[in-house]
């Protein structure tokens, strides 16, 4: 599954998760909205944990 990077436009809602591993911050994306930076350590991309509808 494709990470989705800040700024970028979420195509599956779902969980995602931090790459930063010493942060692990989870964030729930929706579709179709803009994926935001992570608020605990400002990283840019997030790796797809558990999609929703
Ligand atoms: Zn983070």
């Amino acid at each position: 599954m494709a990470n989705i990077r800040t700024g970028g436009i979420v195509e599956q809602s779902g969980i995602y998760k931090c790459t930063n591993t010493s942060c692990g911050n989870e964030i729930t994306c929706v579709k179709g909205e803009r994926v935001p930076p992570c608020r605990k350590c400002g990283n840019t991309e997030f790796r797809l944990v558990r999609a929703t509808r």
